[in-house]
């Protein structure tokens, strides 16, 4: 058995633990592969253990990756930063863009996505933990975003991302996973049809699951740890 094959079983045990221990049905929670820096043989490898859906942060990797793939059903995420003057091709090769914090950024990608793709799916990051240096957009300026986000042509507002400030314990972990929820909860009623939120990673995906995470984006667990100097 492939490291990643058995890499990959213990994260969807791990993760219907956590719906369990969460009174929540593992159908309720969809896995994101982030292979960032891993080559596309590591994503042929976990599309061959099951995975469908993988994240990528840096678009140039990503694209040649994509292109790699052409010939597996795979469905990509954008998870990283976008640059405005680097919407086209992320409309073009992407199903899903979790990490938009601009109108200006969702304008373009609404602009261009092409006509025959579906609607791209789109969610807002926020910067939950309040870091000035993090991206992602302010609780406080989330509503007026979310509803002119959810009017735009050829995108379709899914819900919400956040990356927190890195904590030990669950306790902790969860703090800004709670409030995430939260907000969710506040769009839905303002009578936006949301159903996502991204949240969690290798070390605190059980906390995210306890406050509703409906989507993880998981990465060393998977197919290592980065800092080795791993092939692009
Ligand atoms: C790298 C990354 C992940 C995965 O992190 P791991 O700790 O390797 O699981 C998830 N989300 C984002 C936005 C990332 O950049």
């Amino acid at each position: 058995m492939t490291a990643i094959l058995s890499n990959l079983q213990a994260v969807k045990k791990a993760l219907a633990g956590a719906a369990a221990e969460a009174g929540r049905g593992v159908e309720t929670l969809q896995l994101l592969a982030v292979s960032k820096t891993f080559g596309a043989q590591a994503v042929r490898e976990a599309y061959h253990a099951g995975q469908r859906a993988f994240g990528e942060n840096y678009l140039q990797e990503a694209l040649g990756k994509i292109e790699a793939l052409r010939d597996l059903p795979l469905e990509w995420h954008f998870i990283g930063p976008v640059q405005s003057n680097k919407t086209r091709p992320i409309a073009e090769n992407f199903a899903w863009v979790h990490s938009v914090d601009r109108l200006k950024v969702a304008q373009r990608l609404a602009a261009q996505r092409p006509a025959q793709l579906p609607p791209l799916n789109l969610c807002l990051q926020v910067n939950v933990s309040g870091e000035a240096s993090k991206s992602g957009v302010a609780p406080a300026e989330l509503l007026p975003l979310a509803r002119a986000v959810a009017a735009l042509p050829r995108i379709r507002l899914r819900g919400l991302m956040a990356i927190p400030a890195p904590a030990d314990d669950k306790a902790a972990q969860r703090g800004p996973y709670a409030r995430m929820r939260g907000l969710l909860q506040d769009l839905q009623r303002q009578g936006l049809p949301l159903d996502t939120l991204s949240m969690g990673m290798s070390h605190d995906f059980p906390a995210a699951i306890m406050e509703g995470a409906t989507l993880v984006r998981i990465g060393t667990a998977i197919f290592g740890s980065r800092n080795q100097g791993e092939a692009k």
